[in-house]
């Protein structure tokens, strides 16, 4: 199933975002989580794309593929294009379509230190464009930052390039994560006004432990509110308080993104199943 048609069904899609394996762990421990991710019943799980895109090896197109195909769930694959040259691109596309995977999140990614960017796709609307005059039919998911991208001018800039990729053939947008909602509904008005109308999904990180946040907003930039930083001081320091508190901050955060209305919320997982049973058990009646 195409994941637009899942918004057409649903009042708040509910999904979750997980990684292929590290490079030196088993590849079994991806099924492991899946495993205990499966009762939990999400929309759709996406699986994403090792930075820099490594084309060598077929793993997200894999794990998508057995979420669909094994696990009975809607799956989206990863792709990002800043590495990739035309006939990557072809092979990707011909992998997951004989994979059985309709769904691709059409990424740049980001230039990896000391590779020079392949320029065949300079940015992901580029790819939009290549694979949907590939004439394959995928349903085709992008990304989108309430803050701005970090390369962008400004959001408004950042706002107007989105449009492009939407218009390339978006038809749905996940966030980036963002720790204070009122930032969201502001990035959504503002989509509403340049005619961005696809559905637009709220990316949620649980924050379990301190180093997880440092390197996370070192990377992405979220602003983080005053009641976020008041909870990391306080409990940054014991794991398993730190846990709960991370757990109930992303709940009340959806418990009040549902009660907005949104289109959905994509739960960035980080492979943790304990931690998205909690969150998923505290909402599941809201969405
Ligand atoms: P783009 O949409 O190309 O945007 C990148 C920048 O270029 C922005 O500043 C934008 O404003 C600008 N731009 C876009 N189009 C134009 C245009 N036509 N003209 C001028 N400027 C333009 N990375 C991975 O490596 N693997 C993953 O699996 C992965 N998954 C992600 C999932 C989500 C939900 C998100 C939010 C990010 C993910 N990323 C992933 C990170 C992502 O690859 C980086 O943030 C990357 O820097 C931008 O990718 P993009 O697809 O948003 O790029």
């Amino acid at each position: 199933m195409k994941l637009k048609e899942l918004f057409n069904e649903k009042k708040t899609v509910f999904s979750f975002e997980i990684f292929p394996p590290k490079r030196n762990d088993p590849v079994d421990t991806v099924f492991k989580t899946l495993d205990a991710l499966k009762d939990l019943e999400p929309d759709f799980i996406s699986v994403t794309y090792g930075a820099g895109g490594s084309l060598k090896d077929h793993i997200t197109a894999a794990i998508a593929s057995a979420i669909k195909n094994h696990y009975g769930l809607e799956a989206a694959a990863h792709l990002t294009c800043v590495n990739s040259t035309r006939e990557d691109v072809d092979e990707a596309l011909r992998q997951l379509y004989v994979l059985g995977v309709e769904n691709i999140l059409a990424l740049r990614g980001d230039p990896v230190e000391g590779q020079e960017p392949c320029k065949d796709f300079l940015h992901a609307s580029d790819m939009v464009q290549y694979i949907k005059a590939s004439g394959m039919d995928f349903g085709i998911s992008g990304a989108c930052y309430p803050e701005g991208h970090p390369a962008s001018a400004s959001l408004d800039e950042d706002i107007a390039n989105l449009k492009i990729k939407v218009d390339a053939g978006v038809e749905h947008l996940v966030s980036q994560l963002f720790f204070d909602n009122e930032i969201f509904y502001r990035f959504l008005d503002k989509t509403q006004a340049a005619g961005i109308n696809v559905p637009i999904e709220a990316g949620i990180m649980p924050v379990i432990n301190k180093k997880q946040i440092e390197r996370m907003v070192s990377l992405c930039g979220a602003s983080l509110p005053a009641k976020f930083t008041r909870m990391m001081s306080r409990y940054g320091e014991d794991k398993e308080a730190m846990r709960d508190a991370g757990i109930a901050y992303a709940i009340d955060q959806i418990v009040d993104l549902a009660a907005h209305g949104v289109d959905g919320i994509h739960l960035y997982t980080m492979n943790n199943p304990l931690v998205a049973r909690r969150i998923t058990e505290g909402v599941r009646t809201l969405l």
